[in-house]
């Protein structure tokens, strides 16, 4: 691969995804679901609600008996939530109600706690009997069956993203497990000699090992499960061992480091006479990359400065990633700068950027080693090769974080 364009070698990466797109159905417990992906049409089983229920805490009544108020009825019992009771209201009584009770047999409203008062008994004291001051009508504070959805309504189309509020009808209407697109299993390998676990006691010459956690994390955040992240250092022989592993288990392997123009690049060199493709991509940051197929499993070799990683990851694999696991691709909008730029002409470049109040400023230079500007910034810069310079309100494209 000698010098390609940005457009190009995104076309190659997306052929080379492509089959992840094939998902299969996977069941996953309600509680688990959130996030994921239906993976068809969820139709209700039942009828919601499950059965004729009081809205309100009150009294359970035959309208025809409350028409004209105040009036008083006898009070035969109380029905509480929960498992059904045979109760009946005849003409001139009331059952006392609470909410999501079965309405017993005969009634055909319910008169809210509020719209009543105590009756007291001759003998002083409180009756059994209950004064109505509001008259309802036939169905009032009634919860008819299936006044929500009938039996077979579809709940959730395929395709939707489940949000708590999806679980909660698939819930509802007793779901305990829905079917799920599966998630692309996707393996990290970092490479380095000089790196070392976040926490680990620094040797002269280390650093911490951040590409790894950090595409951990971008690729689950687009959807993908993360199956490994290993590291291996710049000897080939450990590469092509942990390459291998990775592959048995991955649909797709993303390796970071080892793909320049230095004298270790571990990943050049193993994955070369393996059939890889590498050279540089007309961007900065991100320029040198390499593709390869590893028993049939694609593997994408970024380059190891921490920024270059993740623009690379954010140009060419978060959104077929994220098209394979059901989610909707993350596209560039066009925003106003809020100061005037500078830009490298001949290379595409990527430039960390914040936005407040509608337009765009940059969070630092174009270093590929500045993690800090990385964290401070929400979008990228997306700055055409041929462009030199920006005016400040000038409108760039920026792709969102
Ligand atoms: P490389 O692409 O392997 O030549 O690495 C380029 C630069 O990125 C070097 O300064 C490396 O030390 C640094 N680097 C490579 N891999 C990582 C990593 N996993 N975490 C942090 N920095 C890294
Ligand atoms: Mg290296």
């Amino acid at each position: 691969m000698s010098a390609s364009t940005v457009e190009d070698h995104l076309a190659h990466v997306e052929n080379l995804l492509a089959p992840l797109s094939n998902r299969t159905p996977e069941t996953v417990e309600i509680g688990d679901a959130l996030g994921r992906v239906a993976f068809e049409d969820v139709k209700s089983p039942v009828d919601l609600p499950l059965f004729r229920n009081s809205q309100m805490d009150g009294y359970a009544v035959r309208a025809a008996d409350i028409e004209s108020v105040p009036t008083t009825l006898q009070v035969t019992g109380t029905i509480a939530a929960g498992p059904a009771q045979n109760a009946h209201v005849a003409t001139g009584t009331a059952l006392k109600i609470m909410t999501g009770a079965p309405v017993p047999d005969g009634a055909d409203a319910v008169v809210p706690v509020e719209d009543t008062g105590p009756v007291e008994s001759t003998a002083g004291g409180m009756s059994d009997r209950v004064s109505v001051t509001v008259s309802r009508r036939s169905g009032e504070y009634i919860r008819e069956q299936g006044s929500d959805i009938t039996a077979g309504t579809v709940l959730v189309r395929s395709g939707q993203v489940l949000g708590p509020r999806h679980i909660a009808v698939l819930a509802a209407v007793g779901l305990s497990h829905t079917e799920v697109r599966s998630r692309p299993r996707v393996a990290v390998i970092t490479t380095g000699a000089e790196l070392v676990d976040a926490g680990a006691p620094l040797q002269p010459g280390q650093i911490y090992d951040s590409n790894g956690v950090t595409l951990a994390a971008h690729l689950r955040a687009n959807g993908a499960e993360v199956v490994g992240v290993h590291r291996s250092s710049d000897d080939p022989d450990e590469f092509h061992r942990i390459l291998f592993e990775a592959t048995g288990v991955a649909e797709l392997v993303i390796t970071s480091g080892g793909v320049s123009m230095g004298d270790f690049e571990v990943v050049k060199d193993v994955l070369t006479p393996l059939g890889g493709r590498f050279g540089s991509v007309l961007m900065q940051p991100g320029g040198p990359q390499g593709t390869a197929v590893i028993d049939g499993i694609p593997v994408l070799d970024f380059p190891g400065n921490p920024v270059s990683t993740v623009v690379s990851f954010l140009v060419f694999a978060r959104n077929a990633l994220r098209v394979a696991a059901g989610l909707n691709s993350i596209e560039p909008v066009r925003l106003p700068l809020s100061h005037p730029i500078e830009s490298i002409v001949g290379k595409r470049q990527f430039l960390r950027g914040k936005v407040e109040d509608g337009s765009v400023s940059l969070t630092a230079g174009p270093g590929s080693h500045l993690v800090a500007a990385m964290a401070w910034a929400d979008v990228l810069l997306d700055i055409p090769a041929e462009t030199a310079s920006y005016d400040a309100g000038d409108q760039v494209e920026v792709l969102p974080l």
